[in-house]
């Protein structure tokens, strides 16, 4: 049977909204691979909010806008600091387990911000544990069912009905689910890149399937790459939290020299954008194909005590962190762009709503303050679940049909599962760190010929806001327009029936 409500993705935003919904009606819940496999599971660092004792949801504001680098929406960011805490509280009561230093809650730092507000769990596992209380949660809702690997390859929007294009993986089927209403939480796009710390899932399928669609797509030429990614031959580019140099990791080059005083201030803790570019600069200069995170002047326990995962993870493939330096480069890492939504999740299509990594709500701006993302997910997670309520309220006659199988509809490419190969090269290449207009013209001839595919027409969409956005901003860099222009202080919306324009 059809249920009233569809929810694509199983991260923190799909599962925060899937508990607000069940109040409501059916809801299913899908994801493409398992339903743990997603960003929500690998974040360490922690979780940003305005909690401890010395902090203000003003001071965490100003941070999330400095980082955003004039381009945030104010009363997007207004919402995420204040109800922030609130939503913390309620992880807490449905069981989420922070660290903390006897009764209270431990805060650590992170880049760019101004106080002590990152609350992080079992010390590097915050998004697994948040995913986890969530999952038990709607999991004990009686109206949410899920289905592990079932992947939507593309909206059903025919005659006011919206729904979703679904493949079963294991039964090799696929079936048409309508909903009252829809929402996408899809999650990241990492994955149209060739470096990133962004498990296999997060192909940007949500924003090509959204495009299709008709739906606007905002600011997503703004891709933020995380500095310090593994990067060892063979493995994967796991992430090296920031949370590791807000305890103190310095960064060094191939002669051994910190670096980064040459750069910025603040050092190792100045924003991402500017740290990634420092490094992808002193891997040119000293011809290398990575510089160092450097933690061994700690004392020896530190490392595997406060980051464990990290630390075994290193250990796998041959590093202790406690005694060596650890090979890093930059990675993609996650998209502040994305489909275009107000403060409750609305898209441009009725009753199409999108949460978490794959919207735009401009709360992050040109550049996303450390941490502020599974904070997003469980706010504005929770606002799309109270709006789609009343837009099924809208949708009351909708017929629950049975949904409809294979062999009446015609196969699907199963857009979402194949990256050709070139796409990966020409988005890391041309639509990488750092950007300029003929890298990007030819990024957009290239890419053109392939755009039936999801993470093509994801790096198209990129490469062409890029080019469009005449100037540096945030994580946005062009070598052509190294200035921020104040007339461009505005978000890039493309459409399929509309070209790039600048609001
Ligand atoms: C390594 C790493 C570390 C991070 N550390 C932090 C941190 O410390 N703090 C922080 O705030 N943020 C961090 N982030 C970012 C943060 O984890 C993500 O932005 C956030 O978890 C996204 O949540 P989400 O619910 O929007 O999407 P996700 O958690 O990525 O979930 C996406 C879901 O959508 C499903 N899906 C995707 N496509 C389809 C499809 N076609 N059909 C069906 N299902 C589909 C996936 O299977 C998955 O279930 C980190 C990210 C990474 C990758």
């Amino acid at each position: 049977m059809n249920p009233d409500f569809l929810v694509i993705g199983a991260g923190v935003a799909g599962l925060r909204a899937a508990i607000e919904l069940a109040g409501a009606g059916q809801v299913l819940v899908v994801a493409k691979d398992s339903l743990r496999e997603s960003s929500s599971e690998y974040a360490q660092g922690g979780i940003a909010v305005a909690l401890s004792d010395d902090d203000e949801v003003e001071l965490h504001e100003q941070d999330t806008l400095y980082a955003g680098d004039g381009l945030c929406n104010p009363t997007a960011v207004r919402t995420l600091v204040e109800e922030g805490p609130a939503a913390i509280q309620e992880l807490i009561e449905w069981g989420a387990e922070f660290d903390r230093e006897g009764a209270k809650l431990a805060f650590t730092r992170e880049a760019a911000h101004s106080r002590n507000r990152i609350l992080h769990a079992h010390g590097d596992s915050t998004g697994r544990e948040i995913a986890r209380t969530l999952y038990h949660k709607a999991a004990s809702l009686p109206n949410v069912t899920f289905r592990s690997y079932a992947a939507t390859t593309d909206l059903l929007l025919d005659d006011g009905a919206v729904g979703a294009l679904l493949y079963d993986a294991a039964a090799q089927r696929e079936e048409a689910v309508h909903a009252r209403a829809v929402l996408l939480a899809t999650g990241g796009l990492g994955c149209v890149f060739l470096n990133t710390t962004n498990p296999d899932v997060a192909t940007g399928d949500g924003v090509a399937m959204a495009y299709r669609a008709g739906a606007e797509i905002g600011d997503i030429e703004f891709v933020q790459f995380h500095p310090t990614a593994l990067h060892v031959e063979g493995a994967p580019r796991f992430l090296l939290s920031e949370a590791l140099r807000g305890e103190g990791a310095q960064l060094r080059n191939q002669d051994g020299e910190r670096f980064m005083e040459r750069y910025h201030p603040m050092k190792e803790l100045a924003p991402r954008d500017v740290v990634a570019r420092a490094i992808v600069s002193e891997m040119n200069r000293t011809s290398a194909p990575h510089v160092f995170l450097d933690l061994t002047h700690r004392e020896r326990g530190f490392a595997r005590g406060r980051f464990p995962r990290i630390y075994e993870t290193c250990l796998r493939y041959g590093i202790d962190i406690e005694r060596q330096a650890v090979p890093v480069a930059p990675a993609a890492h996650y998209a502040m762009g994305g489909v275009w939504t107000d403060l409750d999740g609305r898209t441009s299509v009725e009753r199409l709503f999108a949460a978490g990594e794959v919207a735009c709500t401009g709360v992050h701006g040109a550049n996303r303050l450390a941490s502020n993302s599974l904070l997003e997910g469980v706010v504005f997670g929770a606002r799309a679940g109270r709006a789609m309520r009343e837009a099924a309220d809208l949708a009351a006659n909708y017929d629950r049909e049975e949904p409809m199988e294979s062999g009446r509809l015609t196969p699907a490419d199963r857009r979402q599962k194949t990256i050709g190969c070139p796409t990966q090269r020409i988005a890391w290449d041309k639509c990488g760190i750092v950007r300029d207009a003929a890298g990007l013209r030819e990024a957009c001839l290239q890419l053109e010929p392939h755009a039936h595919e999801n993470a093509a027409q994801v790096a198209l969409l990129i490469a062409r806001c890029a080019l469009a956005r005449e100037e540096s901003r945030g994580a946005h860099f062009r070598t052509d327009y190294p200035e921020k222009r104040s007339e461009l202080a505005r978000h890039s919306v493309v459409s399929k029936d509309a070209d790039v324009a600048f609001r």
